[in-house]
């Protein structure tokens, strides 16, 4: 990569590795136009492994017009910024135009990880802004960043995050904040609510061009696939909801909660997208909201599998014109009551260390989640001490975290019956599985306290933890302990 700063645009030069992508689609499906700069950017956080996973230098990156780079306040040779357009469903009622309200995309890119898409999120308004700003503010954008970062390192799929820069202009919100502008990398940005936005204006022709881009990009089979009468478009719906199915499991393992599953923040690679008030649990509440907009617990925890069928079933609505028989749209559907089960069930009998299926692996682990339930257990820590428990360390930890311990005993009593000979080999595989660490919502917002006064090192130090949750970092086990009393009152709402 090479700057070229006495170019006549003065833009930064990422060498000609721009490929087409969505700007292929056509002008139906976005508006050009360029970021609007803020002043004198800062670097925030730079997630120096992404970069390099992307084949671009960080050293470059973080330097002051790699910071104007990555801020929008310079061009990047090569790109075409540009805003698409989407609607969606947004707690269950239709809203209509929605679209990259705040976010550009710089263009796709040939990297050493195959194509990439780079979006700036927060860089300014768009045709599609309605009453927004445009831009995002610098607590949102760094838990966006550690967000989706700790998504990856616990190897569940997500869009990335390559950076953070911030400025000092004001952003009104609840109370004054600054802005930030979040660097986001995913092969595809494309949710839900594109498909919903053709199909609600009968736009068929570009509905069918969008398919078919999807399909030709990212699910190629579907035009072999002789299941589903081979019909591509049903046998798409079919993938998707297979790989939503899948999602929803690993969410539902680990404990995440999104927070605003709205149709415009479901992806249509299957990937987590959008962290706005989402959160790892700490407490053990199946009802858990996340979200303190959301009154009426819409997207609570343990709602969300089912709001991700109720997303998928306004997919099978919008495709509906190209499939053309009802029934085909139905049958696509219905992987996704087989395949969530399915996978939930795997997940939950790795963080249990069972390598096969039993009869009976499903009330056990509706059992346990009972009792961690009842005394809402520490999530997280549970499984981790569980781990080590089976790993050969003493049951008293994870014992301990119970009120109802004869419930308990009973339990692990089962579970010991149900375990392996070997139970080390299953200890070790489980604390493989079971993360030390989360970014619970208290770890990030110290972080955050902290880049309000400019220091970054809370940022980096949180992202080079959750980036490998798995291992021990003996240094920090304070943020692998109890969250403090205050975390209970972080409200972090849509507003971001
Ligand atoms: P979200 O709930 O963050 O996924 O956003 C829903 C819609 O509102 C999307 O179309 C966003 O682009 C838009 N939006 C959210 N915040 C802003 C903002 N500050 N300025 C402009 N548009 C925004
Ligand atoms: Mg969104």
């Amino acid at each position: 990569m090479t700057f070229v700063t006495d170019a006549p645009s003065g833009a930064l030069d990422l060498g000609a590795r721009w490929r087409e992508g969505f700007a292929a689609l056509g002008p139906a499906f976005f508006t050009e136009l360029p970021p609007a700069p803020l002043p004198d950017p800062a670097l925030v956080a730079l997630n120096e492994p992404l970069a390099r996973d992307l084949g671009l230098d960080p050293r470059q990156l973080a330097t002051e017009v790699g910071v104007r780079a990555l801020t929008g306040s310079l061009a990047v040779a090569g790109s075409r910024p540009l805003a698409t357009v989407y609607s969606g469903h947004q707690f269950g009622v239709w809203a209509g135009q929605l679209g990259d309200g705040r976010a550009l995309l710089l263009g796709e890119l040939d990297t050493p990880i195959g194509p990439q898409e780079l979006q700036f999120k927060g860089s300014g308004r768009t045709p599609y802004s309605r009453m927004g700003d445009g831009r995002a503010v610098l607590r949102s954008s760094i838990r966006e960043f550690l967000g989706s970062e700790a998504m990856h390192g616990l190897g569940i799929p997500t869009t990335r995050a390559l950076s953070v820069t911030g400025s000092d202009a004001p952003v009104r919100r609840e109370e004054m904040e600054t802005a930030a502008v979040v660097v986001r990398v995913a092969p595809s940005f494309i949710r839900f609510g594109h498909f919903e936005h053709f199909a609600s204006r009968d736009q068929l022709d570009d509905l069918r061009r969008l398919a078919d881009f999807v399909i030709d990009r990212f699910y190629p089979f579907c035009r072999q696939s002789e299941a589903l009468a081979g019909n591509p478009y049903a046998a798409l719906l079919r993938q998707v909801s297979e790989r939503t199915a899948a999602l929803l499991a690993q969410w539902q393992a680990v404990g995440f909660c999104h927070g605003v599953m709205n149709t415009d923040n479901m992806s249509i690679l299957g990937l987590t997208i959008d962290y706005g008030p989402f959160q790892f649990l700490d407490a053990f509440d199946p009802n858990h909201i996340c979200n303190h907009s959301d009154e009426t617990g819409r997207y609570a925890y343990n709602r969300q599998p089912n709001v991700a069928y109720w997303n998928l079933f306004c997919l099978g609505q919008a495709l509906y014109p190209l499939i053309g028989d009802e029934e085909l749209t139905l049958a696509a559907l219905e992987s996704y009551k087989t395949v969530f089960p399915r996978e939930y069930e795997a997940r939950m009998r790795a963080k249990l260390g069972l390598a096969d299926a039993q009869d009976g692996d499903r009330a056990l682990i509706e059992r346990v989640l009972q009792l961690l339930a009842r005394d809402r257990v520490d999530y997280t820590i549970f499984w981790r001490r569980l781990s080590q428990h089976v790993a050969g360390e003493p049951a008293e930890p994870v014992r301990d975290l119970f009120l109802d311990r004869e419930g308990f005993d009973a339990w692990l009593l089962d579970f010991g019956h149900r375990l392996p000979a070997d139970r080390r080999t299953a200890g070790l595989a489980m604390l493989r599985t079971n993360p030390k660490f989360v970014l619970r919502n208290h770890l990030g917002e110290l972080a955050i306290r902290r880049a309000r006064q400019k220091d970054m090192g809370g940022v980096a130090e949180l992202l080079s933890i959750v980036q490998a949750p798995f291992d021990e970092h003996p240094a920090h086990d304070a943020m692998a302990g109890f969250p403090p009393d205050w975390a209970s009152h972080i409200e972090i709402s849509c507003s971001s």
